[in-house]
């Protein structure tokens, strides 16, 4: 055990956990992300965080030497992707079809044109946002095994996938140094592997979507919960509210009626895809697609103050003292 501890490094007791939980954090694709193991490698932090570096490369808008920005200038000409992005686009294309449309990574010129790409917000004349919602529509993206094409005029931008994707790669490179019991934190997404050290559930805190404070707490291990906020990025304009998540078929701030969308389950890819979908999608369509699959369950929380959940998490879910007089509705397989 001796000589196990050592190559581990920092380990305790002899039941291979750490004596106090390494933790490493680094500013990757626009969000503080922290990574924080309990038991194997000691440098298995680092070596996540640089696997997602490695995907940021890949996946960046905005850097000229990512693949995604050379798809977006291709001027409609074939690009070869790697398969960690051939993958995610995949992806990111079946779950466009899954949501009805309400996910949409070619959505990224009308997403441009309010400012929330580079911070300069303002309101797009109604006549600009039905010009650029010509090219918009995933329809339109070809993906040929790894060869994506993305026509003239179009820009395609993995924001809504990226970071779920990130951490499940995160995992995987933690897994092969050993640890068995870690905390993703990426700027709000929440990634456990495995259980506490003592083998309890991780409790996550699922924030007001006011933004302060924390409204609940769910009780889980090895899994994904990622919550999409309006209160994440946003800016006011004559007393209204405009927030970074955009109901693809208006090409407007959604209004659904669901102002954060937290969705838990084992695959972070998809419950990062899901977060941004639910909020565009409603409590009602949310709930169709729920019954319709069986890895994921959600928290919605509604403009006239409900919480909305799957029966799944209903036993893990407890709402914070403040608001326990809150409305619980739980969503069941059998209407
Ligand atoms: P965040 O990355 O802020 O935690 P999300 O995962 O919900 O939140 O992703 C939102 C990002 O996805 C936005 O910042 C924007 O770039 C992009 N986006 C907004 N609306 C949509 C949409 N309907 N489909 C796909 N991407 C979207
Ligand atoms: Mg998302």
């Amino acid at each position: 055990m001796t000589a196990a501890c050592i190559f581990m490094g920092g380990c305790s007791g002899g039941n291979g956990y750490f004596d106090e939980p390494v933790s490493k954090s680094d500013f990757l694709m626009d969000t503080y992300m922290t990574v924080t193991v309990y038991n194997g490698s000691s440098s298995a932090p680092e070596k996540a965080l640089s696997r997602a570096g490695e995907l940021e490369k890949k996946w960046s808008v905005t850097d000229s030497s990512s693949e995604i920005y050379a798809a977006d200038h291709s001027g409609g000409k074939p690009v070869t992707l790697s398969e960690d992005t051939a993958d995610l686009v995949s992806f990111a294309l079946s779950m466009n079809e899954k949501t009805d449309g309400a996910l949409d990574i070619s959505l990224y010129p009308v997403l441009r044109e309010w400012g929330f790409t580079t911070g300069e917000y303002r309101v797009p004349e109604d006549s600009r946002i039905t010009e650029l919602l010509e090219s918009v529509g995933c329809e339109k993206l070809s993906l040929d095994g790894r060869d994506i094409t993305v026509p003239d005029g179009m820009s395609i931008d993995l924001g809504s996938v990226g970071k779920g994707r990130a951490g499940d790669e995160m995992i995987k490179t933690l897994k092969e140094n050993g640890v068995t019991s870690a905390m993703l934190d990426l700027g709000g997404n929440i990634q456990l592997l495995g259980s506490k050290p003592d083998g309890s559930d991780f409790r996550i805190a699922v924030r007001h979507p006011s933004g302060e404070g924390n409204l609940a707490k769910v009780e889980v291990s090895d899994c994904a919960v990622i919550t999409s906020g309006g209160y994440e990025r946003f800016f006011e304009q004559d007393g209204n509210i405009y927030w970074h998540i955009l109901d693809p078929k208006t090409g407007c701030p959604a209004h659904s009626g669901v102002v954060s969308a937290t969705v838990i389950g084992k695959s972070g890819t998809l419950c990062d895809a899901l977060s941004t979908s639910l909020f565009v999608m409603g409590t009602e369509r949310a709930a169709d697609l729920w019954r319709a699959s069986d890895d994921f369950d959600y928290i919605l929380v509604t403009d006239d103050g409900r919480a909305v959940i799957t029966e799944g998490i209903e036993n893990s879910f407890t709402l914070y003292d403040e608001f326990s007089s809150m409305t619980v509705e739980v969503v069941r397989r059998e209407k």
